[in-house]
């Protein structure tokens, strides 16, 4: 059972927030058995929501016996399912408190937002590390946190404590966000290794943690725990916590401050756009992607490209692509001119379907941006998996930067770039990755040739 408390007047407000009344008492069915909602108290001063659990263990047992997850189906009919909160617990938060988890409040809605004296307890939780790793988890949260250790069996004290625990949190904190720690970090709690995580966990895990998992100092146990330590998911949710808290389009609108103004001055957006399309064109292809789009620059130039029946621009940030949907007046578009151009979001470091069977693949002014140690990721999911005949990279020769007034000695262009490379950098990454994957790699320099330097940008074009 989870029991949420609310102790500012008027305390009831709480049923507007979870949009359930307080003068009723319903019930939920769910996978698992069932879900029932209902208030002990309902007080001008203080308001007790309560959300009982009912699982099923017979019922479970049945229900994943014989599927893909056999190995891992609850094999016993003794466990701890029926009393011990764990993962059942969000999926019924997420089912019967679905609204207030996600901030919405059609009736009240300033109360979405605003904190309010809040106390959750649960009253059996797991917890093998004991009450100083409820508190790490709580803690950072702003949480106090009170833990009673239940003995295993009160008539038998000489068996000792057991790993639950009842649990109180309280803090003047918003509903929605108590919800959603609790949603994330009940399940972290629960160490029973035959949960079944899947690959679409790491995006609910993303969208959950926004604005808190990446600033936790546990966040890689949280992480760890709530996948089960599964550890390719770990890994790539880590990698994705990063990236996504790095605020593409906070990179995005600092790019278009300081990179353009340093290149400005010699005109080479427009050189390198030239060159690409010419690539493009050269190469024959009838469809391309640009990966990494970012406002549609290149995209506005590839549309008039007659030969070209299927153009997909790609990019992580939301920002670019709208950007680009208005640049390319998307909205005012001819169904006939949509089927040809589209825009999707996506990332470069994740093996993507939509990738698939493209003859042509831009990548411009986008290899930077990238961590080097994730590079290796990018280059299979551009070169084993989506494989396109023709693939054109650019990116900025580091050792033109001296001829940049304006660019202090030792700087790079721009401020999100995680590296610029030398002639000989590219052209050696360029060469080992061809190989590695089967493609062939020509360089053409973009921009004014400094006889020392070199050009300002570099491109590679590569053939499968
Ligand atoms: N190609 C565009 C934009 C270059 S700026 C141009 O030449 O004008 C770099 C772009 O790469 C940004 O829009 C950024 O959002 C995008 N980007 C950075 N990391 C990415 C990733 N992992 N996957 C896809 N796009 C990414």
């Amino acid at each position: 059972m989870l029991t949420i408390n609310n102790a500012r007047r008027p305390a009831a407000d709480l049923g507007f927030l979870l949009h359930k009344r307080p003068g009723k008492a319903q019930s939920f069915s769910l996978p698992f058995g069932g879900a029932h909602v209902f208030y002990p108290e309902a007080g001008e001063d203080s308001c007790t929501a309560a959300l009982l659990l009912e699982v099923d263990p017979i019922g479970l047992v049945r229900k994943t016996r014989g599927t893909r997850g056999d190995s891992h189906a609850l094999a016993q009919y003794v466990n701890d399912r029926p009393y011990a909160a764990s993962s059942f617990m969000s999926v019924a938060i997420s089912r019967v408190f679905g609204s207030a988890l996600n901030g919405k409040c059609k009736d009240r809605p300033d109360l979405v937002d605003t904190p309010l004296p809040l106390t959750a307890r649960i009253s059996v939780l797991p917890c093998r590390g004991g009450e100083p790793f409820l508190q790490r988890l709580f803690e950072p949260l702003g949480y106090k946190v009170e833990a009673e250790r239940h003995r295993l069996d009160e008539k038998f004290p000489e068996w000792g404590e057991s790993p639950y625990f009842t649990v109180t949190l309280s803090q003047e904190v918003r509903l929605m966000d108590l919800l959603t720690h609790i949603y994330v970090l009940v399940p972290v709690l629960d160490n029973d290794k035959h949960y079944w995580v899947t690959e679409d966990e790491i995006d609910k895990l993303l969208r959950r943690g926004e604005g808190w998992l990446d600033s936790h100092p546990d966040k890689e146990v949280i992480a760890r725990r709530y996948f089960k330590h599964q550890r390719r998911l770990v890994r790539d949710f880590l990698a994705r916590l990063v990236d996504e808290t790095d605020d593409p389009d906070r990179a995005l609108e600092e790019q278009a401050g300081e990179e353009n103004d340093i290149e400005k001055k010699i005109g080479l957006k427009d050189l390198r756009l030239a060159e690409v399309v010419s690539a493009v064109q050269e190469s024959g292809a009838s469809s391309v992607l640009d990966l990494g789009c970012g406002e549609g620059m290149l995209l506005r130039e590839l549309v008039k490209i007659r030969r070209l029946e299927r153009i997909v621009g790609m990019d992580v940030s939301h920002l670019a692509l709208e950007r680009a949907s208005s640049r390319l007046k998307m909205d005012r578009m001819s169904d006939k001119s949509l089927q040809r151009i589209n825009l999707i979001q996506g990332s470069l470091m994740y093996r993507d379907k939509r990738l698939s069977g493209f003859d042509a693949a831009c990548v411009i002014e986008v290899i930077e941006h990238l961590d080097p140690p994730r590079l290796r990721a990018f280059e299979r999911v551009l070169f084993e998996f989506a494989r396109p005949e023709t693939i054109v990279i650019t990116t900025p020769n580091v050792e033109y930067n001296s001829r940049f007034e304006d660019l202090p000695a030792g700087r790079l262009r721009h401020r999100d770039h995680r590296f610029e490379w030398t002639r000989k950098e590219f052209e050696d990454w360029a060469n080992e990755v061809a190989g590695r994957h089967g493609y062939s790699a020509g360089f053409r320099p973009i921009g004014e040739i400094d006889p020392d330097l070199g050009p300002p940008t570099q491109m590679g074009v590569f053939q499968k």
